[in-house]
């Protein structure tokens, strides 16, 4: 079964989420519990929890399908350690906030060296702060996305994934999403049944499916292995309807939450419907 929603607007309160969700078709959702620009954020009141969780509850959504993504400002490889710290304190308030509306995932961008020190030095920094968050924190899974690997963004190959969960002593608490715009963009082709068929072998052997915890379903404006990210509507971009349809029919993506962050969010609900429509088309 396939779980498919988009990333809606928490604007008014988190609580506002799985309504608007639910709005659009989507039997999966992700959201920003904070101003995703914006350092600090007031805590959570126990209405706003209750609230969210009994929204979650009427509309039928269940809290592995949720996939909230952190703060766009976070880097978890900063290498001045001032600037990583503040990165990993708001990271570990981030994943408290997932617990307390009872969700059990957290997306993240593993982050930038800044060109300042090497990959595996970010890589190795990556997972050390997931280490501290995960001995701060209960349950919450955190979610590696892969990146498109614009400027020094870590995370564009699969092999820079598996580092950083080989550094992490909890392998129960990681897990990775992967983002169909990002995968095209930084180098690996999902075009055709034989390319997907070949990038998903590799993300098996390298990764493994085991640690999929949801994707992100974009097609891309930008073009194959440019690393640069920039997303579009299904069927628009440069990535064409194909890939959507061959995940549609690929049962190694069941029972996670598939995000759509395309850019016309009028057209989310047509995008859910199609996607829908072609786990059933031959
Ligand atoms: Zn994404
Ligand atoms: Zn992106």
């Amino acid at each position: 079964m396939k779980y498919i929603g988009a990333h809606v607007s928490a604007a008014g309160g988190v609580a506002m989420a799985p309504g608007r969700a639910h709005a659009i078709g989507a039997k999966a959702f992700a959201l920003f519990t904070k101003n995703q620009r914006q350092w600090q954020a007031k805590d959570l009141s126990e209405k706003e929890i209750d609230d969210f969780k009994k929204n979650l509850d009427e509309y039928g959504f269940r809290p592995e399908h949720v996939l909230p993504h952190d703060s766009y400002l976070i880097n978890l490889a900063h290498p001045e350690i001032d600037k990583r710290q503040k990165s990993l304190d708001a990271f570990i308030d981030e994943c408290r906030r997932c617990e307390q509306l009872g969700l059990t995932k957290l997306n993240f961008h593993p982050g930038s060296t800044l060109k300042k020190i090497s990959d595996d030095e970010g890589l190795a920094l990556v997972a050390q702060a997931l280490n501290t968050a995960i001995t701060e924190t209960d349950s919450v899974t955190m979610v590696i996305e892969n990146t498109a690997g614009q400027g020094s963004n870590l995370g564009f190959c699969f092999e820079q994934l598996k580092a950083i969960i080989d550094q992490v002593d909890d392998n129960s608490r990681v897990g990775v999403c992967l983002d169909t715009c990002h995968t095209f963009a930084s180098g690996y082709d999902l075009r055709t049944p034989e390319t997907y068929k070949k990038t998903m072998q590799k993300f098996d052997q390298i990764v493994g499916f085991s640690y999929l915890h949801g994707a992100h379903l974009n097609d891309a404006k930008s073009t194959f292995s440019s690393r640069v990210d920039r997303h579009h509507s299904l069927g628009q971009g440069n990535l064409g309807i194909e890939p959507f349809r061959l995940i549609m029919q690929d049962p190694r993506f069941d029972n996670i939450p598939l995000i759509l962050e395309t850019i016309d969010d009028s057209i989310w609900a047509e995008e859910i419907t199609r996607l829908y429509s072609l786990t059933n088309s031959q």
